[in-house]
């Protein structure tokens, strides 16, 4: 049975699969030499190869007489010269000298032959095992069906899993921690199908108790006899070796003193101490000392240093001295290599012997026999007891390989596993003591295996019942708790960090006790019966030292000073809470036992109670004419202690013996008589008082301790043996009394006795005292008594003391908890009680009791309760907190309003109690009880004089009405010869005797009907009058006719509802009114931010179109033809743009001359649109940004909220945030969730991170433009480009000399060298420097590629290109195209100019221009934007009257032309495959021909392509983001309203695009007006050597229309990824298996994060394996899944981070992050869209921004080492 827990595993092969057969083995040459000359032979032969060979080894032992000798001669001789060689292991040769030399050998013996034919002949002959056994490495995924399984620690493998049928069945899913192993096959494991496909194919074939030696030849059992006990005795007792410069057994060969400084593993020390004291102590560096510490930690040892004794001594002492000021120092060793070559070859020997039994069962069965075999010593001393009992002292490596064995024989074979469990049961108490001194976690200790042995059934019994296991275990736990006060029970002291430490391992023998407890017997022997009875005394044992201890004493005047240790004691309730329970359940499957076991309980529980000295007086107490004795006892003044664990175990086995056959027919032969009622409910009642005084308030001074104890007593995790018990106890002590005389010791333990039994007491009591804290007290205290009857009464839904069953109990609990709210699958098994089998019973009856309502795409489902299970809410449901009775309460109330029913909760109905509880309903007409509430009623109805609450009358009103539903079920169930005795109607119907002369409780009822103060109840009191009235006629039915009857009532109805009706209408009325009074109310509370941010954009946005979008309503606009650029551009009206400030709520104009107004904006890198991540980027100081590569590899996005400051209100707030920010830095050394130093704030309306401002301009082209002359100059060439190239010879109207006077204010400039700075500093990652000539290209570089980034996530979500974006990025764009358009203004002049002449000279080459990129590795737009935007420093010198927008068009047209070649150059058109449509249309035609011109002009190096229809196709295809792009880009530059056809989805979107960019539909036209200039043009652009290397498939390129980018694939089924990731290892630790393997979402890497092996440098610091990913994936930004989590991890930078909901959602529509739950979790593609989504509009780094202000923990987490 697999243990989830524990260690780090060990990755040997299954058992099964067999090693590498060794005749396969060749030597290489290097091997070779060193085995013929450095390994001289053995003394004697001289012929040195053939010895050698591990035949003629083997056939020389074969005629051995003495083996032994000859093997350990042979090992003490070659062993040294193997292993251990030098200061580094080199397992890789060891390993294969090793093979050749040491176990070829003993393979040739075993087989008798070459072993590449025995090995395969015994597999041949073997009838493999039924059982799987695969042991689990660490993460792999393993599965347990909630079904059929015995118990939760019986698991599957995965390949198991999948060919079982619990496929299909409900089961659970976990990662393994290691160890453990796969339970297919095992009968014994579960319930059905306990094999796979697989498994079930070996069933058929082998008879169960078959010896498997019977497949085995007789020499071969004879010689495998021998060569087991001969090594494996070789490997124990090198293991277990203790002396130093000894072997045993073996002679010293080699005298030469080498010794190793071996370093131990420990769990006290860290990493850091260990790398720090390395590095110090044998001068390593950090990276070895890295090394060392981590193979320490994984095998449990390593040597440090490699020399002669002193030089390794040396080391020992200094690293003994530098970790000796903690605790303990760290363990060293300096040990002769000689041995550890033994060791290490033993541990080989270990491993090898593992694999060789997985040939053949055969030999498995010898080797356990080997194992088990009794030495000369006696007892204790076969190889298997040796290797266990040495356990705590080995080495972590080597116990895992032990243990592996050990699984893999003795737990193997079901003959061996019965004798194994046997030995480890004898060993029991002393491998436990090692266990609780050594300090390695459980899972590598031998005390772990427990899980393997006693959850095995028959095993379990048969150490029960053979071995006293379970005496046994619960002594041994005794014995470790040794501390106990004078009455013998348990204390505890406050806890140091190592007590605690050892009080977890101590508690690890409880588990064990669960599991030998897990599987219940059948059937019971008389052997079983005497030794369960034994434990259980035992256990009493236990018990009784935690009865009573921790005792409490109520603290008056001063504050306790030190909160008392409580947590040890609670901790041993909690862990006990499932044994509890579970004993229980054994003695209730035989009565013998039941019945000797209660006898037991009571016996000791009388012991606890004559330990109890409370100075206890006798008085007496008398009311309503019943007396009783009692003891002067407070609650108050006196101890009391809650734990009463011997008290609450009988009740429960009282609760079974009700439920036997005998309690029904035969009470009298139940020990019952032995009871005393009143000792019985004396420590429960004191319990229950402590609480309610505790709610009181009058514990206040006793601290936290006390109210966390009284918390934990009603938890889910200890109510059902603390709290519920306690319960229980009282309603069996009561159901033997009297009531009265409970009553009234129940009023005196609550202190009230006199409040109820002195008339007119009450009345003194509240006037005489001024102290309102006492009055208040009391009251909570009689509501508290109140609220204990009705549950002793009310809660009879545990079988045995109502008539219900056990999913009665669970409906029950259901139902109440979804009477509070409707709950998710897993908070509603939060709130039920697990069973041993982590079982709530919940899914058996959550279909009767609820609906589910499925998730969204946030938040997850939920079960909403039946309406028609409305009924049967119990507003005094026993598990309620205060706080859910209240919000119940709430609910249900509300529930009835909308329903349009009075408001009333009265009591359900309940189920008949059991015949041995039965008289508990007597309590309800008790005396005492009717005086109680009438003397409550009569403070209702005088109410002015007394201090009386309305919680109280509401409880007097629910018992009222209990009372009422009691007889009326009555009379109801009346049978024949029953007489009712329950007489409660006539009772309250009688006024009160003398002296009070009180009315009777009816009168009292039908005057507070009426009072005006108490509106709320109203409903109820009805109800109550209106049940009365059926009872009554229900009584009187036998004489009357129902006819009558009816009548009667509907008249009587009628008037009501009138009444009723009425009522309803003014409660509605108040209601509207006070619901509407608190909404303003909380309108105006609301915090501006701290809102539901979604509903808050929305509403900012829609704010926001009201006052910006002016320009959509512009009239002058005609809808005809709009046009974005050129000439021929629509002119659009200019308007005023008026927009307010967030900070200061003033008013301004965005003008040229004003103020500036600035946006919030946030500048990253991004790598969202890459096509290549595997780009090494550039040295930033050199880089040169003027052209993009078309893979885009590296971008700057701009983003921003939209919220809009003055540039001075922003720089005051900046200021401010600025100065705080440091002083806290000083003061705290906090991050904060941004980084001032980097220029960071959040924005001050919507805290969204910012880390610059773009400044609000009017359109600037307007600006630019002077010409307004229309005459007709215009070039024939284009605009005179290539002219301008030439500086000597300037063109007409050219002149160089005029300086353009910079439009904007001095403000407006300021701002816009800062956006620029910003873009520069972030998008290159270099020093702000405003001088840098690269500052304007990253400008226009960012508004590129943010245009890019939005046109891809338009398109990819197919949304119009128009119309649909919201408002933030709207005004964004806006913002930024405007802002990059004039930048040009702030710069230097001649340096935009050279800009601008480089970019065009790539398009237009010169002489000048060397070295410029090809048009292949050019990205077009980015281009085009460039070359627009620094076009203007060009024409404000040219006064020829060219206009700009002229200039703009023979731009876009000339880069349009140029990316057609592209893509034509690029295109990877397939001509077959698809329809072609022979169209032969214009624009075919011409592409053709284009093409073929192309192809001419490459020299016919281009593939031939005959159809135009395909070529056009892909044309438009593969430049239509380009188009789209540059529609936005013109559009947002020159503020041309979109034409409405693009602003929805549509056919012609390409005409309607080109039209709009004032292109023609035929495209290819462009190349015919100027055809000779652009055939000149096209030849050179094809000409350029790296298109001829990318013709000639030398070189790749980007082909278009680029796809975008996506999130990775990921699989439906979540297990598929734990797979994958147990599978992965660390990629720098050799094969060790990663401890937190995280896949990157981007690119599908997977990594080992966490962990020290894979930390790297990153810009002077130790980063993590995901921090450093980033940086090469994502440019700082990171999407991870963390596999064994389940998490999404967000990245950004090294400082900020966050965790994210998965997308992977159980049946439940729930996540589970952490896997806790283990429920199958799919895939949700709507959830993993949304997170696609975040990151394509790079709002990781915002998300997380969020997440970190709303929780303050995320930022002190060190996102880089992740
Ligand atoms: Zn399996
Ligand atoms: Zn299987
Ligand atoms: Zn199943
Ligand atoms: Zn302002
Ligand atoms: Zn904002
Ligand atoms: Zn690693
Ligand atoms: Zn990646």
């Amino acid at each position: 049975m697999g243990c989830t827990t524990g260690c780090r595993g060990i990755s040997a092969p299954a058992p099964g699969a067999p090693p590498p057969p060794s005749s396969s083995l060749t030597l290489g040459s290097a091997e070779f030499f060193f085995l013929s000359h450095i390994l001289t032979p053995l003394s004697g032969c001289n012929c040195s190869r053939s010895i050698l060979e591990p035949a003629d080894i083997g056939s020389k032992w074969l005629q051995a007489n003495d083996l032994q000798k000859e093997v350990y001669q042979h090992l003490a001789y070659y062993v040294p010269k193997i292993y251990c060689r030098g200061p580094n292991p080199a397992p890789q040769r060891e390993d294969l000298l090793a093979q050749h030399v040491l176990l070829g050998p003993m393979e040739w013996y075993l087989c008798g032959e070459d072993p590449a034919f025995g090995f395969p002949k015994l597999e041949q002959a073997n009838k493999p095992s039924h059982l799987c056994g695969r042991v689990f490495k660490v993460g792999e995924p393993t599965y347990s069906c909630r079904d059929c399984a015995v118990d939760p620690t019986c698991v599957l493998c995965m390949e198991c899993f999948l060919g079982s049928i619990h496929r299909e069945h409900r089961y659970r899913m976990t990662t393994s921690g290691g160890g453990g192993f796969c339970d297919c096959g095992d009968t014994e494991a579960w319930k059905e199908g306990p094999y796979c496909q697989k498994h079930e194919l070996n069933t058929s074939e082998t008879a169960e108790e078959e010896d498997p030696l019977v497949h085995l030849p007789e020499d071969m059992v004879v010689r495998a006899y021998n060569i087991f006990a001969i090594t494996f005795k070789y490997a124990v007792d090198i293991l277990t070796w203790e002396k130093e410069n000894e072997l045993p057994g073996l002679e010293m060969i080699e005298k030469s003193d080498t010794y190793y400084c071996m370093l131990f593993n420990d769990e006290v020390h860290t990493y850091e101490q260990v790398i720090y004291t390395l590095q110090k102590a044998v001068n390593c560096t950090q990276k070895e000392a890295i090394g060392f510490a981590t193979t320490v930690d994984r095998d449990g040892r390593r040597s440090v240093r490699y020399g002669d004794f002193q030089y390794c001594d040396q080391a020992k002492s200094v690293i003994v001295r530098n970790t000796s000021r903690q605790t303990k120092p760290l363990k060293v060793q300096v040990m002769h290599s000689s041995i550890v070559a033994h060791q290490s070859f033993g541990l080989k020997l270990l491993t090898w012997l593992g694999s060789v039994i997985g040939y053949s069962d055969g030999l498995r069965r010898i080797l356990c026999q080997v194992g088990l075999q009794e030495g000369p010593d006696g007892e204790n001393s076969s190889l298997v007891d040796k290797l266990m009992l040495y356990d705590s002292k080995l080495w972590k490596g080597a116990r895992n390989v032990y243990h592996q064995l050990f699984m893999s024989s003795l737990l193997m074979d079901l003959k061996y596993k019965k004798l194994f469990a046997i030995r480890f049961a004898r060993n029991y108490r002393q491998l436990q003591r090692d266990y609780m001194e050594d300090d390695h976690e459980r899972a590598v200790s031998v005390a772990a295996l427990s899980v393997q042995l006693f959850t095995v059934p028959t095993l379990a019994r048969m150490l029960i019942t053979e071995e006293n296991l379970m005496t046994t275990i619960i002594k041994t736990f005794m014995d470790h708790l040794r501390h106990r006060d004078i009455q013998g029970r348990f204390q505890f002291e406050r806890y140091t960090a190592l007590q605690a430490f050892k009080f977890r391992r101590v508690q690890s023998l409880i588990v064990d006790l669960k599991y030998v407890l897990i599987s219940k017997p059948t059937e019971w022997s008389d052997d079983l019966r005497h030794k369960f009875l034994e434990g259980f005394d035992a256990f009493l044992e236990l018990l009784k030292c935690m009865q009573g201890m921790d005792p409490i004493t109520r603290q008056v005047g001063q504050h306790i000073e030190m909160e008392p240790e409580w947590e040890a004691a609670f901790t041993l309730q909690m862990k006990l809470t499932l044994v509890i329970s579970m004993m229980q359940d054994w003695c209730a499957l035989d009565e013998k036992v039941l019945i000797e076991a209660y006898k037991k309980c009571l016996t000791v529980l009388m012991q606890c109670h004559s330990g109890f000295t409370d100075g206890e007086q006798p008085i007496v107490l008398s009311m309503c004419g019943h007396s009783v004795e009692t003891i002067r006892y407070c609650v108050s003044q006196e101890k009391v202690s809650i734990h009463l664990p011997v008290s609450r175990l009988l009740a429960g086995l009282h609760v079974l013996l009700s439920k036997t056959e005998v309690a029904y027919k035969f009470p009298e032969l139940l020990p019952l008589s032995e009871l005393s009622p009143p000792m019985l409910i004396e420590h429960p009642l004191r319990c229950l008082v402590l609480c309610a005084q505790v709610h009181a308030g009058m514990w206040r001074r006793n601290g936290f301790s006390l109210v966390n104890q009284i918390y934990y007593y009603h938890n889910v995790k200890c109510r059902r043996e603390m709290f519920d018990k306690d319960i229980v106890m009282l309603q069996t002590g009561v159901s033997m009394m009297d009531p009265n005389h409970f009553l009234m010791i129940m009023l005196s333990r609550f202190e009230l006795y006199q409040i109820f039994s002195t008339p007119d007491y009450g009345k003194r009591f509240s006037t005489e005292n001024t102290n309102k804290d006492v009055v208040q007290q009391n009251n909570t205290l009689i509501e508290e008594m109140l609220y204990l009857i009705i549950m002793i009464v009310g809660e009879r839904f545990s079988p045995g003391i109502g008539q219900v069953n056990a999913t009665d109990e669970i409906k029950r609990e259901i139902i109440h908890q979804l009477s509070i709210r409707p709950m998710a699958h897993s908070e509603l098994v939060k709130a039920l009680p697990e069973d041993e089998n982590r079982e709530t019973g919940m899914e058996s009856v959550i279909e009767e009791v609820a609906c589910f309502k499925k998730p969204g795409l946030t938040g997850r489902g939920l079960y909403e309760l039946k309406p028609e299970c409305a009924r049967n809410f119990n507003l005094y449901f026993y598990h309620f907190s205060r706080a859910e009775q209240s919000k119940a309460e709430e609910a249900q109330r509300k529930l009835k309003r909308q329903n349009r029913e009075d408001t009333a909760l009265p009591p359900p109905a309940l189920p008949p109690f059991c015949p041995l509880f039965a008289s508990l309903v007597n309590i309800l007409q008790s005396d005492v009880m009717l005086c109680i509430m009438g003397t409550i009623l009569q403070w209702a109805v005088e109410h002015n004089g007394y201090a009386w609450s309305e919680s109280m009358l509401q409880r007097v009103l629910h018992l009222l009405g209990m009372a009422l539903q009691e007889e009326k079920q009555h009379l109801e169930n009346l049978s024949e010869e029953n007489v009712v005795t329950f007489t409660f109607t006539q009772k309250i119907s009688r006024p009160g005797e003398a002296p009070n002369n009180s009315p009777s409780i009816l009168a009292m009822l039908e005057t507070l009907q009426n009072a005006p103060h108490l509106e709320v109840h109203k409903d109820m009191i009805r109800w109550i009058l209106k049940t009365f009235n059926t009872i009554k006629k229900l009584r009187e039915s036998s004489s009357t006719s129902p006819v009558a009857e009816t009548e009667g009532n509907i008249m009587e109805e009628s008037s009501r509802d009138k009444d009723k009706a009425e009522r309803k209408r003014k409660a509605e009325i108040a209601r509207l009114r006070r619901e509407k009074i608190m909404a303003q109310m909380s309108e105006m509370q609301r915090h501006f931010i701290n809102e539901n941010k979604e509903l808050f954009q929305q509403t900012l946005e829609e704010l926001d179109t009201s006052t910006s979008g002016v320009h959509e309503n512009s009239p002058v606009i005609s809808d005809a033809k709009l046009t974005a650029l050129g000439p021929e551009q629509t002119r659009v009206a200019e308007h005023r743009q008026v927009v307010m400030c967030i900070l200061c709520q003033e008013e301004q104009e965005v003008k040229v001359d004003s103020r500036a107004m600035v946006l919030a904006a946030f500048i990253q890198r991004s790598t969202v649109l890459s096509k290549n991540r595997n780009k090494t980027t550039p040295d930033p100081e050199k880089y040169d940004p003027l052209f993009m590569h078309p893979d885009l590899s590296c971008g700057t996005h701009t983003g921003s909220c939209g919220h809009i400051m003055h540039a001075h209100c922003w720089q005051r707030y900046f200021d401010a945030v600025q100065a705080k920010e440091q002083r806290r830095q000083q003061r705290l050394r906090v991050h904060t969730s941004y980084d001032v130093e980097n220029g960071e704030f959040l924005c001050p309306l919507c805290e969204c991170l910012s880390n610059t401002v773009i400044p609000l301009l009017p359109p600037p082209r307007v600006l630019f433009n002077r010409s307004v002359c229309f005459l007709n100059v215009l070039n024939k060439c284009n605009s005179g480009n290539s002219e301008k190239m030439d500086q000597l010879q300037l063109p007409e109207g050219f002149r160089p000399d005029f300086k353009p006077k910079n439009p904007y204010s001095e403000s407006i400039k300021e701002m816009l060298t800062t956006f620029g700075t910003a873009t520069y500093k972030v998008g290159l990652k270099v020093h702000p420097n405003e001088e840098d000539p690269r500052v304007p290209i990253m400008c226009w570089g960012s508004c590129a590629y943010t245009i890019q980034t939005i046109e891809r996530i338009l398109a990819d979500e197919d949304k119009p290109l128009f119309g649909h974006l919201p408002c933030r990025q709207d005004d964004c764009l806006t913002s930024l195209t405007r802002f990059a358009a004039a930048h040009w203004t702030v710069s230097s002049l001649p340096a935009v100019q050279a800009h601008f002449c480089t970019l065009l000279a790539s398009l237009v080459p010169n002489e000048k221009n060397g070295n410029l990129p090809c048009i292949l590795d050019i990205d077009m737009f980015h281009l085009l934007v460039s070359l627009v935007l620094s076009f203007p420093a060009i024409h404000c010198q040219d006064f020829s009257g060219v206009s700009l927008g002229t200039g703009d068009l023979h731009l876009f047209h000339l880069v349009t032309m140029a990316h057609i070649i592209q893509i034509l150059l690029t295109s990877s058109t397939e001509e077959n495959g698809m329809d072609q449509e022979n169209t032969n249309s214009e624009e075919e035609v011409a592409v053709l021909t284009l093409y073929k011109f192309l192809c001419q002009c490459t020299g016919s190096a281009l593939k031939e392509i005959s159809s135009g229809w395909h070529l056009w196709r892909n044309l438009k295809a593969g430049i239509m983001p380009f188009l789209r792009c540059s529609a936005l880009f013109f559009h947002y530059l020159n503020g041309v309203p979109a034409p409405s056809e693009i602003q929805v989805n549509g056919t012609n979107q390409f005409e309607h695009l080109c039209s709009y960019l004032s292109l023609p539909n035929n495209l290819t036209c462009l190349f015919q007006e100027n055809s000779e200039i652009l055939n000149t043009l096209i030849e050179s652009w094809c000409s350029n050597s790296e298109v001829k290397r990318y013709l000639e498939g030398k070189r790749r390129a980007i082909s278009y229309a680029r796809e975008s980018n996506k999130l990775i694939d990921l699989p439906d089924d979540y297990s598929c990824l734990i797979n994958q990731a147990s599978n992965f290892s660390c990629p720098k630790s050799g094969g060790d298996k990663s401890r937190a393997p995280t896949l990157c979402l981007v690119c599908g890497t997977m990594l080992c994060s966490q962990s020290y092996c894979c930390q790297t440098e990153l810009e002077g610091e130790d980063v993590g394996a995901c921090t450093a990913h980033t940086y090469t994936c994502g440019s700082g930004v990171g999407i991870f899944l963390r596999v064994r989590e389940c998490q999404v991890l967000f990245l950004a930078g090294k400082t900020k981070g966050c965790f994210y909901p998965p997308p992977y959602l159980d049946d439940y529509g729930e996540t589970d992050q952490g896997l806790r739950r283990g429920n199958p979790l799919h895939l949700c593609k709507e959830r993993f869209k949304k997170i696609q989504k975040l990151w394509q509009q790079h709002s990781i780094t915002e998300e997380i921004g969020h997440a970190q202000e709303a929780n303050q923990t995320l930022v002190g987490i060190d996102w880089q080492h992740l």
